[in-house]
Order: structure tokens, then C-alpha cells, then sequence
């Protein structure tokens, strides 16, 4: 077993952006990731036609700006070349497929224990070091609810991160489960490709365009966040209309507000409401009964034929399932700890990046935090 200076865990955008700030530092660490390549969600498993939802400049990672030639919203393609060209500027080279299972603190040698299993040999090493950085974000397992009936499905059954494009589904139905960013976004990508597509929006959800995006990140330096909240609903009715008819109700609480406690996004509309209000989406306002072949049952009462079901259903996030000892820093969701001033930094050198400021802006920043406390106790 050889010892680390630090151990960070994840080689997503928020575990490269701490291995950057902490090069920059001069501070030694390993990288263990259990996929075999870095930004797994965007090289492996996200849709063709994901572009960044914020604009570019909120989006770089630290020491590093996107080549000025990049549009403002970033796609998938560019984006993943930029991040290989960021592991060549800084010389990371994260130890691929090896899924670290524990972490325990040692109190006597005051050392953190990670043991990591080899997805190629089986083997299990164990890396110890003083700093322990959790880099494993918020999309770790995904996530497919139990349905009564599912096994019974006469058609094909993806996950959000099996889906590639809609070209696979012209004139077929499509139930989209899940309303959040990405259960939207696909359901505007099979519309777009001929599918009939439903989609179950059941929560209030607040829709936003990009242009208020950017309109509240100039606007949050001078307002407080709840006039900013009620600023952005507002236009929101201004632009979207009242959408109750087509089954889509917002919540009470505004979206900054939810973002900041739950951790719950706004929608950024990149064109699926046009396509609900015009009808080429359909929404089905009722949760999945059950299921008797290829038909759904919803618990409204009504039933309907289909031939896929995409589950935008999220992740679990499994964080707490093997590292001990973070209930300081963690909540039960595997979640920084909004109430903690520092919410990015635990005891006994232990660290998380990317697991309450959760957008690629707010990562960096937390990374260049991490690394400036490492360097200033090591
Ligand atoms: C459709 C969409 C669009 C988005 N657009 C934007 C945007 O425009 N701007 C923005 O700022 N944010 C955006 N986001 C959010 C952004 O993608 C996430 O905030 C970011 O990917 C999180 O990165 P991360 O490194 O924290 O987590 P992840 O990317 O999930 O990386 C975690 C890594 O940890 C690894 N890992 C997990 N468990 C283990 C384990 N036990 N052992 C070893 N390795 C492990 C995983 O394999 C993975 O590589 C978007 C998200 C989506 C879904």
C-alpha cells in the first residue's frame, strides 16, 4: 500500500477541476474512478443532441477558458474535447476502473483507508492518504422506480442514460417518464424525430428559457434572492403563459430558492413547451398504475398503448453507502450540508466537491477552496 497526499474520488468535471487546482498547488494526490474514461456522463452516457444549458463562460472549468471560437452554448462534442484537452494541460491521469467501495477515517495513523476494486482483475487495492476529496456527483447510480407489471412490457425499456437520439423511434409511442432536464429535453428529441411522444410531469415545475438564465446571473448581484425569484417567475408567466391546461402547475417556492435548499433545477425549455402546446407532446398528468403487456395503466384510470418507456427517473446516489463517517459534511442523500459555511469540507481532511453547488461554476469554485485548505495544513 503506498501512500497519497490526497485521494480524490471521481473523475467527472468536479474531480478534474480539483486535480487542476490542486497541481497548481503543487499538491500530490491519485485520482480513482471506476469508469474507464473521465466525464462519464458526457462521453457515455448522455443523448447526441445534449448542449450545455448555461452559457459557456459559467461553465469553464478553473485555470482554463473554452477556445474562443466555442458558441455560447457549448455542445456535447465540444465540450468533451475541451475537457480531454484540460487532463493533457494538467497531466491528469486518473486510475481508470477501479470503484472504490470503503473509505474509513484512521484515528490512530490519521490516515484515510480507501479500498477500491479492480474492474478488469477483481483485485481489491487500498490507498491510504491524509486528504480524502468526494468527487462522485450527484448522478451516480441510475435510477428506474419500481413498477408494478414492468417485466411484463412487450416493448424496449431505457433509462435516460441509454438514450441516444430519437431517430430510432419515428411513429412510435413513447412514454417519457420524468420531467426534469433530461426527461424534457428527450421528449423534445423524439417529437423532433416523429415519435408520439407522452410525458409524465406529475410536480410543479418552474420552466425557464436560457435568456432568463442569463438575465438572473447578471440581476443576482444586485437583488436579493427572493425578489430575483419572483423577478424570474414572473417572466416566466410572461412568456410561457398559464400552463395548467396542458398539465403543467408551478410550485410555491420559487426556482433559486429550490435550487439552493433541494438542490432541485429549474427546467431550461430548449423548445419542449412549443412542441406541448402545440400537441406533438402530450402530457400525462397521472403516475404509472401499473402495467399489462404494452399497456400502461395510470392511476387516473385511463390506460394507453406503448412501445418504449424512457425512465428520466435520476440517480441514486450511493455516496453514503461506503464512505464512513461524513455525516458532518453529508446529508442522507449523499448531499453537502447546505447549513455548514464551509459545506465542502468535513473533519479529518475529508473534502466534497460538486455535491451542493452542483453546476460546473460552482464546483470550481469549491475546488479552488479545497485545494488553498489543503495547502495551508499539509
Ligand atoms: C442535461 C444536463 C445539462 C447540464 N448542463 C450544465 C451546464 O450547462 N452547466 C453546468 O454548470 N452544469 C450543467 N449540468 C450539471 C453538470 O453536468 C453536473 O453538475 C456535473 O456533471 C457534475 O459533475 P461531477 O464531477 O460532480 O459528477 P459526475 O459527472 O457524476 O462525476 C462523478 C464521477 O464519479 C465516479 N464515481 C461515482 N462513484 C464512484 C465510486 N464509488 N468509485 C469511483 N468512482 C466513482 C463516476 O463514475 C463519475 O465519473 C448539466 C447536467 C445535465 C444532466
Amino acid at each position: 500500500m503506498q501512500e497519497q497526499v490526497a485521494i480524490i474520488v471521481g473523475a467527472g468535471t468536479s474531480g478534474l477541476a480539483i486535480a487542476a487546482c490542486q497541481s497548481q498547488q503543487s499538491i500530490p494526490y491519485i485520482i480513482l474512478e471506476r469508469e474507464d474514461c473521465i466525464a462519464s456522463i458526457w462521453k457515455k452516457y448522455s443523448y447526441d443532441r445534449l448542449h450545455l444549458h448555461l452559457a459557456k463562460e459559467l461553465c469553464e472549468l478553473p485555470y482554463m477558458s473554452f477556445p474562443a471560437s466555442y458558441p455560447k452554448y457549448v455542445p456535447k462534442n465540444m465540450f468533451t474535447q475541451y475537457l480531454d484537452d484540460y487532463v493533457s494541460h494538467f497531466k491528469i491521469s486518473p486510475m481508470y476502473q477501479r470503484n472504490v467501495e470503503s473509505a474509513e477515517y484512521n484515528e490512530v495513523s490519521k490516515r484515510w483507508f480507501v479500498k477500491a476494486r479492480n474492474a478488469s482483475s477483481g483485485e481489491v487495492g487500498i490507498y491510504c492518504a491524509k486528504f480524502l476529496v468526494v468527487a462522485t456527483g450527484e448522478t451516480t447510480n441510475p435510477y428506474i422506480p419500481e413498477v408494478e407489471g414492468l417485466n411484463t412490457f412487450t416493448g424496449e425499456v431505457l433509462h435516460s442514460t441509454q438514450f441516444k437520439s430519437g431517430k430510432d423511434f419515428k411513429n412510435k409511442n413513447v412514454l417519457v417518464v420524468g420531467s426534469g432536464n433530461f426527461g424534457m429535453e428527450i421528449a423534445l428529441d423524439l417529437a423532433n424525430h416523429g415519435a408520439k411522444t407522452s410525458i409524465i410531469i406529475r410536480s410543479p415545475i418552474h420552466i425557464l428559457s436560457r435568456e432568463m438564465m442569463d438575465f438572473a446571473r447578471i440581476l443576482v448581484k444586485y437583488l436579493k434572492p427572493s425578489l430575483l425569484d419572483s423577478l424570474v417567475v414572473m417572466l416566466s408567466k410572461l412568456v410561457y403563459g398559464d400552463l395548467t391546461k396542458y398539465g403543467i402547475r408551478r410550485p410555491t417556492e420559487g426556482p433559486f430558492y429550490m435550487k439552493r435548499m433541494y438542490g432541485k433545477y429549474p427546467l431550461i425549455d430548449v423548445g419542449t413547451c412549443k412542441k406541448i402546446k402545440s400537441g406533438e407532446i402530450q402530457v400525462l398528468p397521472a403516475e404509472i398504475l401499473n402495467i399489462r403487456g404494452n399497456d400502461i395503466i395510470f392511476k387516473n384510470g385511463k390506460s394507453h398503448p406503448f412501445d418504449t418507456i424512457v425512465f428520466c427517473t435520476g440517480f441514486k446516489r450511493s455516496t453514503n453507502l461506503w464512505l464512513k463517517g461524513d455525516d458532518y459534511l453529508l446529508n442522507e442523500d449523499g448531499l453537502a450540508k447546505p447549513n455548514n459555511p464551509n459545506h465542502w469540507k468535513g473533519k479529518n481532511g475529508l473534502y466534497c466537491v460538486g455535491l451542493l453547488q452542483r453546476g460546473f461554476y460552482g464546483a470550481s469554485t469549491e475546488a479552488q477552496n479545497i485545494a488553498n485548505d489543503i495547502k495551508s495544513i499539509m
